[in-house]
């Protein structure tokens, strides 16, 4: 969309810059978040802001907002000032601008940025999604949300140049950790779900989380435990969750046909149950 945020001013995006000496851009010293709006309502805000604490802490960036809530009013205006009603906000903080130097400044003021996307037609993943396996390449921290995403960028492109929607990492013992912009469940001949745990090797979804929620709310059982790669030929379902798509089922995995090629029937459930969470904030804020 064409008005944006940057540092305190509403500019048009094609106005808007930080510095070549932003550490940002020299060092990826910098933290994101991509919040889902419907209806001009934000989803899952709360949970979206405490993970950029987080981050934020994690990588002792100084928190540009002393109370978030004027983070919120930011983008409530943003979301006025594009007149769109659904789509996702991508939000920046970097620690700052400062002379090229690996040590942190002693004096840095965080550049802000938050800029508006439409929402794109996802409905055709309905019908499931073919992914491949690749190794992860990425470091010890996936569990904090910086826009260091090389690894991930290289696997994203990968799986697009063999004909896939995502590329899911397999870390140097066999056991798969997550996709490039998505987290992967398991759906196993029992009913029982399974994902990795939410620890440093993986970001912890906000999708995941509630997607979760929501499974052992309609009794299913959930193993939060890394899967290997030699018990995929076992596994009866498999799906993908992320703020910007949802739920999605996967039917291939590199050769292996999952739920044969067909979205699995605990895949949809959830997929039906994570809409339905989403109308009901909607519902609850109007
Ligand atoms: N893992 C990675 C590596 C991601 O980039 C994303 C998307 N940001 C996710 C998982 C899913 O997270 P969320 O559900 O919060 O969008």
């Amino acid at each position: 969309m064409s008005i944006c945020y940057v540092n305190g001013k509403y500019l048009l995006k094609k106005d808007s810059n930080v510095s070549i000496e932003d550490r940002g851009l020299n060092f990826s010293d910098s933290v994101y978040e991509v919040i889902a709006f419907r209806k001009q309502n934000l989803l899952n805000y709360v949970k979206h802001i405490n993970r950029l604490k987080r981050s934020l802490n994690e990588l002792k960036i100084n928190s540009p907002f002393s109370n978030f809530k004027s983070l919120e009013i930011i983008i409530k205006n943003l979301i006025k000032f594009n007149a769109l009603n659904n789509g996702f906000i991508y939000l920046q903080i970097t620690r700052g601008t400062s002379i090229r130097n690996h040590l942190f400044p002693k004096f840095s003021k965080p550049n802000v940025i938050v800029i508006l996307y439409n929402s794109k037609d996802t409905d055709h993943f309905k019908k499931g999604v073919k992914v491949i396996t690749i190794d992860d390449m990425r470091w010890q921290r996936c569990d904090i949300k910086t826009t260091s995403l090389l690894a991930n960028v290289l696997g994203k492109q990968t799986a697009e140049e063999k004909g896939a929607y995502e590329s899911i990492q397999i870390n140097k013992q066999n056991y798969i950790t997550e996709g490039t912009t998505s987290n992967i469940f398991f759906v196993h001949s029992d009913n029982l779900i399974q994902t990795h745990p939410s620890n440093n090797n993986i970001l912890g979804g906000v999708t995941r989380d509630i997607v979760i929620e929501l499974a052992k709310r309609k009794k299913f059982k959930v193993l939060e435990k890394p899967l290997n790669i030699r018990s995929l030929k076992t596994i009866k379902e498999a799906f993908l969750t992320s703020t910007t798509v949802g739920v999605v089922p996967v039917i291939k995995i590199d050769n292996l046909k999952i739920s044969e090629c067909k979205p699995g029937l605990v895949s949809k459930q959830l997929m039906i149950l994570f809409k339905s969470n989403s109308k009901k904030q909607i519902k609850n804020n109007l």
